[in-house]
């Protein structure tokens, strides 16, 4: 599909690798492939790495694995390749420094002489006089005969734009309409360094251009430089892709922006970094599902939908401009809700990373011994994070008799006193060694059947073994517990809270 009924559609994410992926840098990439995908268009990965300072080399991988986590596969990138390689800005230098000499040929920038020591005094100057601080375009006037003398004596230079000193300037953001600036509010960017290296201004806007961009969707906060772009681009006398700049990321409690500081969410630290919630045990879907909806908005009566659907609904026009906050309670429900809906063969597969590390158990050990298969069905309800499975089966992995008993009171019945608890342990073990099948269901009448006989309540049968088996009062039910761990760990664990019930009888009496 085009735009404009000209162009076909093609979009770039344009991350600088300066740190980790967080949320709003995902939610541009989403959108930007949520509108490639619909259009039929193309979807640019391209690394604006030109800022040598504020490179961090670890970033890349986790904007790549953000990304491929998230599932948005991009047409066009440094790995993949493309029409327009390479798609890293680093590796695009000459390009640059070419076009940018284009502008200073047709009178559109100019070479700035000035050194950093000239350039820090004036700026001392302009604030003690309490004046806007910025380039006093002191090189744009020099004379040929000073430019020559300084190009003679290899002094370094900058490009800078001439931007003009009077008129205004009018671009168009599709979610804003037209904003125009006056031209003396600008300032006359550098647009290729004294290294050599272009800055953003430049090379995105060269960029944009050579890669046929149609649509550049990024964060509100480029909207103040948005006037220079538009300079830059009429300067060349190329077409102005179309702008949208996406709306702020509040932080969840919808007052301040994302900042750096830490929220809790669901009784863990967060910094919005995509590889936290990635870690934590979010689906991809879910978050895709989230993300989707913060900035645009599916359909206020659906809360969920399928990548599909967003596909197909999706529109740039519908985008709100206003600051969206980020809803993790929002985020933790819907991952329950996709959890919920996984079968349990594929909870189990996303859980095996996560309980491997977290129980130190090999993922194939968690496989071959068949507790998870009965455990996870019934735990895939309890759990809202990948990450919170390991602390409602950890007592199934650990040795029988590393099971503590430190609050001795989760042994004891109710209306039960240490020696009766003792006996309803015994009792229950008998049960458990004659039991067959060993199944949930089987020991579960058992048991009941027993309290019956014995006139005791089920809860004080039962809780007296839950206490035995796990070490834990809250645990998932306790008849698949008990079928998942086996009949010998189980009368073993028993064996070990009889005598530790013994023990402490022994030490009160005696
Ligand atoms: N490299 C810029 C950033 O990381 C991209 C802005 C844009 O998309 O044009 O914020």
């Amino acid at each position: 599909m085009s735009y404009n009924g000209m162009r076909p559609v093609r979009v770039r994410f344009a991350p600088s690798p300066t740190g980790h992926l967080h949320l709003g840098g995902l939610r541009t990439a989403l959108f930007d492939w949520l509108w490639a995908r619909k259009t039929g268009g193309k979807f640019i990965l391209r690394i604006e790495d030109t800022d040598r300072r504020r490179f961090d080399p670890e970033s890349m991988d986790s904007l790549v694995s953000g990304l491929r986590w998230l599932g948005l596969e991009w047409d066009e990138g440094p790995d993949i390749g493309g029409p327009c390689a390479p798609y890293v800005q680093s590796q695009r230098q000459q390009i640059y420094k070419e076009k940018a000499e284009e502008l200073v040929k047709r009178g559109a920038a100019y070479r700035c002489y000035c050194t950093p020591e000239r350039l820090a005094d004036m700026r001392e100057e302009q604030r003690r006089a309490g004046r806007r601080t910025g380039y006093d375009r002191h090189c744009r006037n020099l004379s040929d005969e000073e430019r020559s003398r300084c190009e003679a004596e290899g002094v370094p230079s900058v490009i800078r734009l001439a931007v003009p000193l009077e008129g205004v300037t009018v671009f168009s953001d599709l979610l804003r309409g037209d904003i125009e600036v006056e031209n003396r509010q600008l300032q006359d960017e550098v647009l290729l360094k004294a290294d050599g290296l272009p800055t953003y201004h430049l090379a995105a806007m060269v960029d944009d251009n050579v890669m046929e961009i149609t649509h550049v969707l990024r964060g509100e906060e480029w909207l103040a430089t948005a006037p220079v772009h538009r300079l830059i681009v009429d300067a060349f006398g190329w077409e102005m892709p179309v702008l949208v700049h996406l709306p702020v990321i509040l932080d969840p409690s919808g007052k301040g922006k994302m900042s750096k500081r830490k929220k809790m969410v669901a009784g863990k630290e967060f910094l919005a970094l995509v590889h936290e919630f990635q870690d934590s045990g979010y689906l991809p879907d879910a978050m895709f599902n989230f993300l989707t909806n913060v900035g645009w908005n599916f359909d206020p009566d659906q809360e969920v939908f399928s990548r599909e659907e967003a596909i197909e609904r999706f529109s740039l026009e519908e985008i709100n401009p206003a600051a969206a906050a980020l809803p993790y309670e929002k985020l933790d429900w819907l991952n329950g809700l996709y959890i919920r809906a996984l079968t349990p063969s594929a909870l189990k597969t996303a859980l095996l990373p996560f309980l491997s590390r977290q129980l130190g158990v090999s993922e194939t050990e968690l496989v071959s011994d068949g507790k998870l298969d009965v455990l996870i069905p019934v735990i895939q309800e309890r759990i809202k994070r990948l990450d919170e499975a390991a602390e409602w089966i950890d007592w199934a992995y650990v040795k029988s008799d590393a099971i503590s008993y430190d609050d001795p009171k989760l042994l004891i019945g109710r209306k039960l006193d240490a020696g009766q608890s003792a006996d309803i342990l015994r009792t229950g073990a008998r049960l458990l060694a004659e039991v067959e099948p060993f199944s949930a269901e089987v020991i579960h009448a058992a048991f009941r059947e027993k309290a019956d006989e014995i006139g005791v309540k089920a809860g004080s049968f039962f809780g007296p073994v839950r206490g035995a088996i796990s070490g834990k009062k809250v645990s998932p039910p306790l008849f698949e517990s008990i079928e998942a761990l086996g009949r010998i760990e189980t009368l073993q664990r028993i064996g070990h809270a009889v005598a530790f019930l013994e023990e402490q009888g022994a030490l009160e009496s005696g």
